[in-house]
């Protein structure tokens, strides 16, 4: 995977830390990657894949970004609490300034077919993941009067997708959330948004019918990580000062 280019890499001045969850694969590591070119000593949250979290953190060092694995299950309450507890300790006098809620997993079928099971783990991992960590960091944020919410939410929450009953519920909700949150917090001067990638190349599409599904798609292709990741890197930046509570697709024309 090529890395982009390390830009404005002042971490001497102060270290600003950004954590990603599910940031081991796809559009999360390439979120991760852009982050710590843009300066950010980037927090890689993951479940179980620890050899592709390590991977993508030796690509970020090696690109000469900074970087630290952090594992646990969005979807579990105390194990959330637990690990940024620690983590919070291990870092007295610091906080995280951005957190990109972008742990998430499918699993479809018709609703006249659906376990209860995978309804419940999908909303586990987009929504209630969502909630646990970002009520976790909130404070902070808000203490520092400083702070930037990005939830990769999906054309699935938006317009809904059949045999995705689950996955677009959960997405829409994450959106519905964003926008009460990003009211609650403005004052504070952190803001909260949602990117909606539509087909995106990632081990979560590999099993799609590309071919046919691309002729859906306006332009013709599915999106790139990287693409996904150009706009999380542009709403955490100075620049997106004054967006907040939108949801942004990233698409490539498709609704
Ligand atoms: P992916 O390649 O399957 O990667 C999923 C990532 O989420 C992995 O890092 C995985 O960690 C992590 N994860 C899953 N469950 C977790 C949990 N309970 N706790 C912590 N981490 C967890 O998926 P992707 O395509 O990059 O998708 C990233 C996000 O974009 C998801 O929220 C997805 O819904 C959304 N999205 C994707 C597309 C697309 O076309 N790809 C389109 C719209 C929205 P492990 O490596 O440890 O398993």
């Amino acid at each position: 995977r090529a890395l982009p280019a390390l830009q404005h890499h002042r971490l001497s001045d102060m270290k600003k830390y950004a954590l990603v969850t599910g940031g081991s694969r796809g559009i999360g590591a390439a979120i991760a990657s852009q982050l710590a070119a843009d300066g950010y000593h980037v927090i890689i949250n993951y479940r179980s894949n620890s050899e592709a979290a390590k991977e993508t953190l030796r690509a970020i060092e090696d690109a000469g970004g900074e970087g630290e694995l952090l594992p646990f299950d969005v979807t579990e309450e105390h194990t959330v609490d637990e690990a940024l507890e620690q983590w919070e300790e291990r870092h007295p006098d610091e906080y995280i300034s951005v957190l990109v809620n972008n742990a998430g997993v499918r699993s479809d079928n018709l609703m006249v077919f659906m376990e209860t099971e995978q309804w419940n783990r999908v909303m586990g991992a987009s929504l209630n993941g969502f909630f646990f960590v970002t009520r976790r960091l909130l404070k902070n944020m808000m203490t520092h009067r400083n702070g930037r919410i990005v939830n990769i939410a999906s054309l699935s929450g938006l317009k809904g997708l059949p045999g995705q009953s689950n996955y677009s519920a959960a997405k829409a909700a994450m959106i519905g959330a964003m926008k009460a949150l990003a009211q609650e917090v403005a004052p504070r001067k952190v803001t909260v948004n949602a990117v909606a990638p539509g087909f995106i190349h990632s081990d979560m599409t590999k099993d799609l019918n590309e071919a046919e599904l691309r002729k859906t798609v306006p332009m013709n292709r599915f999106g790139e990580p990287q693409e996904v990741a150009d706009l999380v890197s542009f709403l955490v930046s100075p620049k997106a000062s004054y967006i907040t509570g939108q949801t942004i697709s990233i698409n490539g024309g498709l609704y």
